[in-house]
């Protein structure tokens, strides 16, 4: 605890005061991240909504609430949101339950008819679905869209209350051009596309796509995710139905970071039982000189790829736990990808990787990104990991970056004591005032 007296002697400055701020009288809901705990950190910091009045104090339990103590996406008022329960995305303004099948009436959409229009032994595989079925999915996919999605204006924390589980099923944080915002102690599972698209073209076989990421930032700049926890649960992706030889996936991203987003602290949070997991930069033309992450003392655990895929962004990954054993059928690709001249730093992270598995299969890239660090652990045991891929793979990823991480805040010097200790420390329910 840090007196009154010892604050103003510290003279004030804005990073102590971040610092005192969270020393044990401040309320979750009014937490702002600590001074240099990592990207987010970085000028002005992310305070959300700590600042808000008494008026812009919300405590929701239903998604009408929610959606209501949001308001508008351009009103930029300081605002905390307490989130008391789980809130269900897929409820109407009265609390109804909603279907997929509420969502397509009126549309004309059809699975069935969607699958026979489109199939490539008919359709082919050269141009994108187009006509009445597709018209006819978009439509569907627009209306569960504007359910399901929530717009997060500026300066705002959004915080699961303490000593109940708390969260949100079936939803989307969007947090769109805008500065500023906390999203913490909350439980983001089962975030689902009803209408996944068809993609011919994506890839030699062609793919169903889905639409909603759990969390999304896009363009969005100083955000502190922390201590949440992300999963299927509890529809695995191993339910998923296959269609055209191709598995019809309902699942996009956890967390995805994209479209020139900032200044970015992902913390404590646990991504479970996921397979596109962490998308930093939407493509290889994503914004250079932003995209700058950083991911600290996170739990991945039954994830199959993007833990994170990142490109061209300066990204920190450090004291995370990657279990790769394989989860409620999430069979592990890799865990760290680095292209389009990401500058990634791993750094004291820890590895368990099960009978069989190969150290070589950690990582991925496209032989144009970076992979700097050390003090990572696989099973308990200092390894290079970068040596390991590289020497398996014609794709071989740089070893240097044009950059040094200051903002480490917290940052453990061993790997060791993570799997126990994060076990403990991090995802929704553990913080609790
Ligand atoms: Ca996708
Ligand atoms: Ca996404």
């Amino acid at each position: 605890m840090v007196s009154v007296a010892a604050v103003t002697a510290a003279g004030l400055g804005a990073a102590v005061f971040a610092l005192n701020a969270n020393a044990g009288t401040v309320d979750l809901a009014h937490q702002v991240l600590p001074a240099k705990d990592g990207w987010a950190a970085s000028g002005t910091g992310t305070t959300g909504g700590s600042k808000a009045d008494s008026a812009h104090v919300y405590t929701v339990s239903t998604r009408a609430q929610l959606v209501k103590a949001l308001g508008s996406s351009t009103n930029s008022t300081a605002k905390i949101i307490q989130v008391k329960g789980v809130i269900d995305a897929n409820t109407d303004d009265a609390g109804k339950k909603l279907t997929c099948s509420d969502y397509a009436a009126g549309t004309g959409y059809s699975q069935a008819a969607y699958v026979k229009a489109y199939d490539p032994a008919t359709y082919g595989r050269s141009k994108l679905p187009s006509g009445t079925q597709e018209t006819a999915r978009a439509a569907a996919q627009a209306k569960q869209s504007k359910n399901i999605v929530f717009k997060v204006p500026a300066n705002t924390t959004i915080v699961g209350v303490p000593g109940t589980k708390a969260g949100i099923t079936g939803g989307s944080l969007q947090v769109k051009s805008v500065d500023n915002v906390i999203i913490r102690n909350l439980t983001f599972a089962a975030t689902e596309d009803c209408f996944p698209q068809w993609d011919p073209t994506d890839g030699d076989t062609g793919n169903w796509n889905s639409a909603y990421d759990a969390v999304t930032l896009r363009g969005a700049t100083h955000v502190w995710a922390d201590h949440n926890t992300f999963t299927d649960a509890p529809s695995f992706d191993k339910a998923n139905k296959t269609f055209y030889g191709r598995e019809y996936q309902i699942h996009d991203g956890d967390l995805d970071i994209t479209n020139g987003s900032d200044l970015v602290t992902v913390e404590r949070n646990q991504f479970t039982n996921h397979d596109k997991t962490m998308l930093i930069g939407s493509s290889d033309t994503d914004s250079v000189g932003k995209l700058r992450v950083s991911i600290h003392h996170n739990v991945w655990k039954g994830i199959i790829q993007r833990a994170p895929l990142a490109r061209i962004g300066q990204i920190h990954l450090y004291n995370n736990y990657f279990d790769t054993t394989a989860l409620n059928g999430y069979a592990p690709l890799y865990s760290i990808n680095s292209r389009a001249k990401a500058q990634v730093v791993a750094q004291n992270n820890a590895w368990t990787v099960p009978s069989g598995g190969k150290v070589a299969k950690l990582l991925s890239g496209d032989g144009t990104g970076s992979i700097a660090g050390s003090g990572n652990l696989v099973n308990g045991t200092t390894t290079d990991l970068v040596a390991a891929y590289n020497a398996a793979s014609s794709k071989k990823l740089k070893t240097t970056v044009n950059w040094t991480p200051t903002l480490t805040a917290g940052i453990e010097s061993s790997a060791k004591n993570l799997p126990t200790s994060l076990a403990t420390t991090t995802g929704a329910g553990v913080l609790t005032n």
